[in-house]
């Protein structure tokens, strides 16, 4: 079996985390399986160097970072790897590594502009600096292993900040490049989070993005299965920092998974599942502080057996915008041309019958320039009065997922007399066509009160009903 693992920041945390890992992907190859393994930064890492790179831009290169950084790092290459040789090799790569981060923040405190794509090439330093010591720790399991920068492996757009994988041209580079290496029983570390153009600049695939590479490499192998080990028992019926009693769920489908992870369940990067989903590789999602619980397994048929809500998730940091007027007449289409023209993802769509409002939900930090563009293309219509007003406001979007909410009755009820009980506002609702979603619009300040009156009110504490 061929198993591509990927574990998260507090999975390699520390020196302890990272023998942990080495422990946990040597014991997983023992049977005989193949494993590559792909690592994000260290916790914290990829927020110091994103801070970095905005304190450099600005004209603030603080050097103490690098130091900061090279310390961390080197402190548990000294833990972990008692050969002396070996441990000179990863400090050296370490620190040129660090040089090529210092170099970019310094080019960038001169030149105070910071592209999209210079914050990639500085954000992406912390798989780069994560994968030497992740293999080293193996290697000293006695496993011959190898880092590998994502940036050989996967090819993607140019999309810095959300890059997308070519899949041909990946596939060719990831079997050239590992295939040798898990043929000589080797356990390569990939770094994850990060890419490369055809023409070999660095891209990242959006923060979190490490579950996507793992699922990226995943397909391009054919591997039997996908794990993400991370700090949680699996996926839960809520963010347990939420709600306390979220239980796991043992199964889950793709398009579970998907819509979960799109809705705000963080424990997957949102669009993890679709290169999986593709070639149906079940996907796993393990804990690294708790290896024996079996986790979360993805598959296609998920748990038939449970019927309605299997978990409620929310979205923060969004914001509603909302178009009004009493001659909107036409005026969706152009709005949302205005949108796509501006790149902005739209979370979730709602407009009164009447057509006298129409509102969507977007990422806070995209709403500025969305409203600006809007209130610039649709200047006539509100000068005219067709348009009474553009308004956006911060707000959060709560979710209950279930593939089986389709033809469960009853549901919306439960939602609003749970919401209305706890005297939540509700601004917005949709529901998708597949029924598998509604999604609620609140105040940013009752998400987490949305979300546990919605746990409660679906027993989600409870184990699922059978059929
Ligand atoms: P990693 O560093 O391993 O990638 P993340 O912090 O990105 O970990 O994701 C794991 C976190 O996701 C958990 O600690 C938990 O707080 C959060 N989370 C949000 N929703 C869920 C959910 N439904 N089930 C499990 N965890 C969730
Ligand atoms: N290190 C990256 C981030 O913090 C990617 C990841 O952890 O998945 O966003
Ligand atoms: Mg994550």
């Amino acid at each position: 079996m061929l198993i591509v693992m990927k574990f998260g920041g507090t999975s390699v945390g520390s020196a302890e985390r990272i023998s942990q890992v080495a422990q946990l992907a040597t014991a997983s190859a023992a049977p005989g399986h193949r494993v590559v393994v792909v690592t994000s930064a260290m916790s914290g890492v990829t927020n110091l160097l994103i801070e970095a790179a905005g304190g450099a831009s600005r004209g603030r290169w603080d050097p103490q970072v690098r130091q900061q950084l090279f310390e961390r790092h080197a402190a548990v290459a000294g833990a972990i790897v008692a050969e002396t040789g070996r441990r000179s090799a990863v400090l050296e790569e370490i620190d040129r590594r660090l040089d090529r981060f210092e170099k970019l923040c310094f080019g960038l405190s001169m030149v105070h502009e910071l592209t999209p794509r210079l914050l990639d090439a500085i954000s992406g330093t912390g798989e780069m600096l994560a994968a030497p010591l992740v293999a080293a720790a193996v290697a000293a399991r006695g496993t011959a292993s190898s880092a590998v920068d994502a940036t050989e492996l996967i090819v993607t757009t140019d999309q810095f900040g959300g890059a997308e994988p070519i899949m041909d041209a990946t596939r060719a580079r990831t079997g050239a490049r590992l295939q040798p290496l898990l043929a000589r029983g080797e356990i390569p570390v990939v770094t994850g989070f990060i890419g490369a153009t055809a023409d070999g600049v660095l891209t990242t695939l959006g923060r979190g993005g490490s579950d996507y590479s793992a699922s990226i490499l995943g397909a391009a192998l054919d591997a039997d299965e996908i794990w993400i080990w991370t700090d949680v028992d699996g996926v839960m019926t809520a963010n347990p920092a939420d709600v306390p009693e979220a239980r796991t769920l043992a199964e889950i489908s793709y398009s579970e998974a998907s819509e979960l992870a799109y809705y705000g369940a963080k424990v997957l990067h949102y669009k993890t599942i679709v290169p999986a989903f593709r070639q149906r590789i079940p996907v796993r999602i393990l804990n690294s502080f708790n290896p024996t619980h079996p986790g979360t397994r993805v598959s296609v048929e998920g748990d038939a057996s449970a019927l309605g809500v299997k978990a409620v998730t929310a979205i923060r940091g969004v914001s509603l915008i909302a178009i009004s007027g009493t001659g909107m007449q036409g005026i969706v289409a152009r709005a949302f041309d205005v949108v796509a023209d501006q790149q902005s993802n739209v979370l979730m769509i709602s407009q009164a019958s009447s057509e006298n409002n129409i509102c969507f939900v977007i990422s806070t930090v995209e709403a500025p320039r969305v409203v600006r563009a809007l209130r610039t293309a649709l200047e006539v219509d509100l000068a005219r009065g067709h348009i009474e007003e553009i308004a956006s406001q911060p707000v959060a979007v709560v979710a209950a997922v279930g593939d089986r909410m389709r033809g469960t009755p009853g549901i919306a009820a439960t939602v609003f007399g749970a919401l209305g009980h706890a005297g939540i506002n509700v601004t917005a609702i949709s529901q998708g066509s597949s029924e598998r979603n509604i999604s609620l619009v609140v105040d940013e300040a009752d998400a987490a009160k949305a979300v546990r009156a919605l746990h409660q009110a679906f027993r989600l504490d409870r184990a699922p009903q059978a059929i």
